[in-house]
């Protein structure tokens, strides 16, 4: 519950606001763009919600903050409807974020070849039965050690594969299919996991249809500078070690799904051409 006793000043005023633990994650300010910002190292409600979508906006953010920070003075309930959210052709935003994973993003997929959960929301009874609805969870794909969460609950009760690196699997030593080296590998004819060392040793990107990259810490998209980018400030690993990592990430794709930071949707060419702007950069 978040605690209006704690309101940050900084929200603008009115009936929704944000608490002083928030933790900075961003996950609320990709959830609900131009409505709650970034002001003095946390997120604040940059103005108040004006139309029925912005109030599905603001809900959707209460729904995911991993610090439960998110808050309305009149109280109220979410429609059922906001999560897991459509964000591409079957691909579906999770919401309910963990702080165990510092607010981290995981997504649903939902696929004949068997449906895909990479990395880890919070473990709740809504997911859960959206999941079920939906046919269930064939592979947990665990893109590091930070993002595990309660992947361990979710693999459990849908009887499904995880997959991590073997660099990161003490993070899940429930994991049934450890990844090694850095060659991909392919999981099946849609699916590959692409290690790639440097935010953790055992980082790893997963690729379906040639068309979704999910890509945990290691890549983002900056909507201020419309362009991609890494996190130095919070690379465990190896810094030059992820420059190698996505120099040599020559896959297709046009949906960049993170763990933390924004997401994104270009043409595969122009994807590409920010992936080698990055790496210039880097
Ligand atoms: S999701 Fe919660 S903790 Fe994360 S930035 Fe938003 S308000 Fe802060």
């Amino acid at each position: 519950m978040s605690k209006e006793a704690e309101r940050n000043p900084a929200n603008a005023a009115g009936d929704w606001y944000i608490d002083t633990n928030c933790i900075d994650c961003a996950a609320a300010r990709e959830v609900a763009p131009g409505l709650i910002i970034r002001r003095g190292g946390k997120s604040v409600f940059g103005r108040q919600p004006a139309t029925r979508e912005e109030e599905h906006m603001a809900w959707r953010a209460a729904l995911l903050c991993p610090t439960a920070s998110v808050g309305r003075t009149r109280g109220g309930k979410p429609p059922s409807d906001l999560f897991p959210q459509e964000i591409a052709p079957g691909v579906f935003r999770c919401g309910y974020n963990a702080l165990s994973s510092f607010g981290a993003h995981s997504y649903f997929v939902a696929r004949k070849e068997g449906n895909l959960l990479v990395d880890s929301p919070r473990y709740v009874n809504h997911l859960v039965e959206a999941f079920e609805k939906a046919g269930g969870i064939a592979d947990v794909l665990l893109t590091h050690r930070d993002d595990v969460a309660d992947a361990d609950r979710y693999a459990n009760h849908f009887s499904a594969r995880v997959w991590i690196h073997e660099y990161d699997a003490d993070a899940a030593p429930y994991a049934t299919n450890i990844l090694k080296g850095t060659a991909a590998t392919e999981i099946d004819a849609e699916l590959s996991a692409v290690p790639v060392p440097g935010h953790t040793k055992g980082s790893v990107i997963y690729l379906l249809s040639r068309t979704y990259l999910f890509t945990g810490d290691t890549l983002a998209w900056d909507p201020e500078r419309k362009s991609l980018t890494a996190f130095r400030q919070a690379c465990w690993y190896s810094w030059s070690e992820l420059k190698r990592s996505l120099a040599r990430l020559e896959v297709p794709f046009e949906w960049l799904l993170p763990g933390h930071g924004h997401s994104h949707h270009l043409h595969a060419q122009d994807m590409r051409e920010h992936l080698r702007a990055l790496v210039g950069a880097m």
